[in-house]
């Protein structure tokens, strides 16, 4: 199964860490995809 990153596109490696992530809009919960590098600038509070 190929995994894609929700912010920057790129295909995610299954040797890599996908990270799985849940944002709330709207009341509604949407689960999207991270790379690693996303999912730490995330985490950082860089994205939202
Ligand atoms: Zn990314």
């Amino acid at each position: 199964m190929e995994n894609t990153c929700f912010y920057c596109d790129s295909t995610i490696d299954q040797h890599e860490s996908v990270h799985q992530v849940a944002f709330f809009r709207e009341n509604e919960e949407l689960e999207k995809t991270l790379c690693g590098t996303c999912y730490t600038e995330w985490l950082e509070g860089m994205k939202e």
